[in-house]
């Protein structure tokens, strides 16, 4: 209903309601008045026509008064037809007046003049009485007057007797004035309807605006506008509500850390709003999997949380399972397909923790450690996973201060001819003695390169390791293994012509490892930085060969100097690894390689691999890296045998 009509319809509905509110009142009035006027005056002439005069207007009266109560009754349930009602009430009024008029036109000329009297003030009052009562139906509140007021007075006028006329004639002066006054009461009585209609309408709509603008405001602080689902406000909201509800009544649930798989190359190489697309896409195929007990959020960028109930580790696991084959169905925008999965970490309470914090930063390390060791699948929190984390947060934020605090130092493990056993190199190995607890390169090696410290630390590395080759013999070299991250790097080889320099070392005693790795990387630049060392005569290592992603073709463009056999092959010498390691070594030759075989633990290891033609060997068997202070013992010790050696052939 628009605004107009619905001010037209409070307005008819409040004019029933004065004209209504007003009639019983009237009704008695009247009856008492027209009691009055019949019984006070005894007159044998007038009586009886009185009387049935009379009796006709207590039966119209005591039909206004059924109408009335039946209107009240109405009233009370609201739904009725103004119109109607309007209409009802008018009768009833014009009946009631034209019995006045009637009495006073017929019964006039039978009476005294003190009835007479007593009459012309009852009419005259009641016609100005009407002219008040009926200001909310200007028709009405006229008429009324008119009926009762006009032929009366005209009757009057018309009679012979003079004083009479001279009534008369007032009785239409009256009506003349009641008329306007009628009209101006009528007039200010709908102006102050209208009025009260439209200050009550304003406020009607003003409540429905602040409506809105509350369900905006919630909207905006709790929903996701791209996907529709709750954000975080909402979702931490409800998890706390879940808490509450799971510990009053003794349940568990899980929340899974949902995150999408490979959304961000999607995001980079298609473009933002096919990103968009596949969120709301994915939100849609998560709400069409969320169980009713559930409940889902965008958690930010392509991550997704869900709260399910949980029981059985199992069923949880399958659901996750589930929940990442939806996700891993095709992706169809703009006729291009895309796939995409997700991997899902998942917490439960209270078995790991009743903090809704915690349980979403445990689903989501249990998250990061799926992702990076088996994407596209679902895993548990657990402890162990905690320590781990925990752990390498500790090492990350040590790491940073490990260089200046003097905590990071070389270890040499010496190389040697397999002939002869003689000292060829020493490789240099770093070692992290993070407050009395020595941890491993493989622990730490991966933190720096994933936090930005590895190129730091490369560098420090290859200075301390030629400033100590450089006091060592001239026959000595040493090898120092270098990151990806590090090869990469723009400045690398000004960092080891630096180095170099520094500590005043020939490069040709400069050998450099890099791990097969390299090749799952821009490999054009990598060929580039190891021709470059090269260049400068400094010899590039193949290290761990045959664990990674060897390419023959790729070794065969990257033609580097040595490759070192992986202590993995070695230590399955006797077995199957002979075959894998004379492989190797054909390999080797045929690419003018030489082979240095790592890892060496036994004499026999040392024995077949010198039959095999490995030039040079490391391992256990000949030395444990050493520490600095011990290493010009060990050097002296490999020299003197060397001196003992050509001395005695000599002789
Ligand atoms: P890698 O380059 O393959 O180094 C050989 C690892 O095998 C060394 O462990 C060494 O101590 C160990 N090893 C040598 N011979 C034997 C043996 O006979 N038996 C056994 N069981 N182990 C042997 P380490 O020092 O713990 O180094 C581990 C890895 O850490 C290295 O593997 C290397 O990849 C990395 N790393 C060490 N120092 C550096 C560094 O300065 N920079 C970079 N980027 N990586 C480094
Ligand atoms: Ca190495
Ligand atoms: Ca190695």
């Amino acid at each position: 209903m628009d605004t107009k009509s619905a001010l037209d319809k409070q307005s008819k509905q409040d004019v029933v309601e004065l004209l209504y509110s007003n009639s019983f009142g009237s009704i008695m009035i009247n009856f008492i008045l027209a009691s009055g006027i019949v019984f006070t005056f005894d007159n044998p002439l007038t009586a009886e026509a009185k009387v049935k005069w009379w009796l006709v207007f207590v039966v119209v009266l005591v039909a206004r008064l059924a109408d009335s109560l039946i209107w009240k009754k109405q009233l009370k349930n609201a739904v009725y037809n103004n119109e109607i009602a309007i209409y009802r009430f008018i009768i009833g009024l014009l009946a009631t007046c034209i019995l006045w008029a009637f009495y006073c036109v017929f019964i006039v000329n039978q009476v005294e003049l003190l009835e007479l009297t007593f009459i012309v003030v009852i009419v005259s009052s009641m016609a100005g009485g009407g002219a008040t009562i009926l200001a909310a139906h200007k028709t009405a509140a006229i008429a009324y007057s008119f009926i009762i007021l006009v032929p009366f007075s005209v009757s009057l006028l018309l009679s012979d007797e003079k004083s009479m006329s001279v009534i008369g004639l007032l009785g239409l002066a009256l009506f003349v004035v009641l008329f306007f006054s009628a009209k101006k009461s009528a007039h200010f009585t709908k102006q102050a309807i209208l009025w009260k209609n439209e200050n009550a309408i304003l406020v009607n709509s003003m409540e429905e605006e602040v409506a809105i603008r509350t369900r905006k405001i919630y909207e905006l602080s709790n929903i996701d506008p791209l996907t529709e689902l709750y954000n975080r406000n909402a979702f931490l909201t409800d998890l706390v509500q879940r808490i509450k509800h799971d510990t009053d009544n003794n349940r568990s649930f899980a929340l899974l850390f949902i995150d999408l798989d490979g959304f961000k190359k999607v995001n980079d190489s298609l473009g933002h709003e096919v990103g968009d697309s596949i969120l709301r896409m994915s939100a849609q195929r998560l709400v069409a999997i969320c169980p009713n007990n559930g409940f889902l959020c965008r958690w930010g960028g392509d991550e997704f949380l869900l709260v399910t109930d949980h029981a059985e580790e199992i069923n949880t696991k399958q659901f996750a399972e589930k929940i990442i084959a939806k996700l891993s169905e095709e992706y169809v925008i703009d006729n291009t397909r895309i796939i995409l999965s997700a991997t899902i970490g998942i917490s439960i309470f209270p078995e790991h923790s009743i903090n809704g914090t915690f349980l979403i930063q445990w689903a989501d390390m249990a998250m990061y450690s799926q992702k990076k060791s088996m994407p596209a699948t679902a895993g548990f929190f657990d402890q162990r996973l905690y320590q781990k984390v925990q752990q390498e947060r500790r090492l990350k934020e040590s790491l940073f201060k490990a260089i200046d605090n003097n905590q990071l130092y070389l270890v040499f493990q010496p190389i040697v001819t397999s002939s002869a056993h003689d000292l060829v190199a020493f490789e240099a190995l770093l070692r992290w003695n993070l407050e009395g607890q020595i941890i491993s390169p493989v622990e730490f090696i991966p933190i720096a390169e994933q936090y930005g410290q590895i190129n730091k630390i490369g560098i420090w590395v290859l200075q301390q390791a030629c400033l100590i080759a450089s006091t060592w013999p001239k026959s000595i070299s040493v090898s120092v293994n270098v990151s990806v991250i590090q090869l990469q790097d723009a400045g690398f080889i000004h960092s080891v012509e630096t180095a170099l320099k520094e500590a005043g070392l020939e490069p040709e005693r400069l050998h450099i490892e890099i791990t097969e790795s390299v090749f799952a990387q821009n490999i054009d630049s990598i060929i580039d930085r190891v021709k470059s060392l090269q260049q400068r005569g400094i010899a590039v290592y193949i290290d761990d060969f045959g664990t990674e992603y060897s390419s023959l073709c790729i070794i065969q463009d990257l033609s580097a100097d040595v490759v070192k056999i992986d202590k993995a092959f070695i230590d399955k010498l006797e077995t199957n690894g002979f075959a894998i390691v004379k492989a190797i070594l054909n390999i080797a030759r045929a690419l003018n390689y030489r082979v240095i075989a790592e890892g060496v633990e036994h004499k026999s290891q040392a024995d077949i691999l010198k039959s095999l033609g490995v030039d040079c060997l490391q391992g256990y068997y000949f030395s444990k890296p050493i520490k600095q202070p011990k290493l010009s013992e060990y050097i002296a010790s490999k020299l003197n045998r060397l001196k003992s050696t050509e001395t005695r052939i000599q002789r």
